[in-house]
């Protein structure tokens, strides 16, 4: 399991990259590396034709073979592109720097061929990415952001706090490099890995048009799931763009009592402004919310709270739940109820026409919990970063 990509990256740029202010790490309309130089990899067509032409002095339907070079037949070098002059190959590599993701390590699970990959950034941060294969097709678990700054309780991904935002080619090449790996169609694509999606919301919503482009891999929005913690203005905003992308919101409790001592975002925003934010979702996309509600013992899963979940989510238009036994961490003491209280918590649910699936445990012999793999990589190391910002 050794690097399949041909990467520019170099160790003086690992340790560059500190922790970038998340106030000012929005949108970047051109996705340039540490040096400025071009990154084409998340260049929409449109952005890529307006540097070809007036940057480059070349005709516009180069842009096009490019983008296809790069975002169907998944090229990691310019030399790949054989309908491309060698003059302008050179031209190119002066001009745009094709940094790709490195394939750091790969554990696929012999119980079920769950392939969890840890991907190594250009500035030496790591991220992971999961491949889950069904008789549906394969999916794949993408992260959005390097770390996470949400401070959910149970989580492994944001034990370290944020170290920085995902660029749209970051998130695309997830996708790329697993495709290329394996030879397989990516079918689906949720965004659940590390990373909170909506608190780096314009480099996201980029990536969902970029992966849904016909003139890249054409993924459709409605075989891609995007989960949030539940931020509730972005969520408004993400409404207005219609996308028919499914959104899953982590609920995890039934009130917001129990919701604060689990996760800090509770403190902002109350799950009934929450839930009204998935009312405008539904009404302005046509598309149902899922709720995902981790089951932890003793916190979040008796049938008291299974009630009011359900009496609380009931009107909501078709709604659905994913219940998820929690996935220990070994940081923390949560743990999972038996069989029979998971099922029970879902037959209440059942009782009120709530929609629920028990989440399947996929690559159970592979490192846990999301985030897992990244955290033993970063404790091998001496962190230069250790501040961690409290947001909520
Ligand atoms: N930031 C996004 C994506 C996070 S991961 C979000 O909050 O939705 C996807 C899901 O896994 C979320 O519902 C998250 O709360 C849940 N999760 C994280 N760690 C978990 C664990 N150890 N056990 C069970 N679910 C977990």
């Amino acid at each position: 399991s050794n690097d399949t990509t041909s990467s520019a990256d170099s160790e003086e740029q690992s340790n560059e990259m500190g922790s970038q202010s998340p106030q000012s790490d929005g949108a970047q309309s051109l996705e340039t590396n540490d040096n400025n130089i071009l990154n084409p990899n998340g260049e929409s067509l449109d952005e890529l034709k307006k540097i070809l032409t007036d940057e480059l002095g070349e005709k516009a339907f180069r842009a096009t073979q490019i983008y296809r070079w790069l975002h169907v037949a998944l090229c990691t070098s310019f030399d790949e592109m054989t309908n491309i002059s060698a003059s302008l190959r050179e031209k190119l590599k002066e001009h745009f720097e094709l940094s790709c993701l490195v394939k750091e390590q790969l554990q696929v699970s012999k119980i079920d061929g769950t392939a969890k990959y840890l991907f190594r950034l250009s500035d030496g941060n790591r991220i992971e990415s999961v491949l889950m294969k069904y008789k549906h097709g394969n999916s794949v678990c993408i992260s959005s952001q390097a770390g996470c700054r949400m401070g959910c309780k149970f989580c492994a991904s944001t034990l370290d706090g944020l170290a920085r935002n995902l660029l749209p080619g970051e998130m695309l090449d997830q996708i790329y490099r697993i495709q290329a790996d394996t030879g397989e169609r990516v079918d689906n694509i949720v965004i659940m890995g590390c990373g909170e999606p909506l608190d780096n919301f314009d480099n996201v919503t980029k990536f969902l048009r970029m992966i849904s482009d016909e003139n890249g891999l054409n993924i459709s929005q409605r075989n891609i799931t995007v989960s949030t913690c539940g931020l509730v203005p972005k969520i408004r905003e993400l409404a207005e763009l219609n996308l028919q992308i499914t959104l899953a919101i982590s609920l995890h409790a039934p009130n917001d009592d129990i919701r604060k001592t689990i996760m800090p975002v509770a403190n902002k925003y109350s799950i009934e402004e929450l839930l009204s934010a998935c009312e405008y979702y539904f009404k302005k996309t046509g598309r149902r919310i899922t709720f995902e509600y981790s089951l932890i013992n003793g916190v979040n899963d008796s049938l008291k709270e299974a009630k009011e979940l359900a009496e609380r989510i009931k009107h909501i238009n078709g709604s659905h739940v994913n219940l998820i036994p929690i996935n220990p961490i070994k940081e923390r003491t949560f743990k999972q109820g038996t069989q029979e209280e998971i099922s029970e918590f879902k037959k209440l649910l059942e009782k009120y026409k709530i929609n629920v699936t028990i989440r399947r445990e996929m690559g159970r012999d592979i490192q846990g919990a999301c985030g897992q793999l990244r955290k033993s990589y970063s404790e091998q190391e001496t962190r230069t970063n250790d501040e961690k910002e409290e947001i909520f």
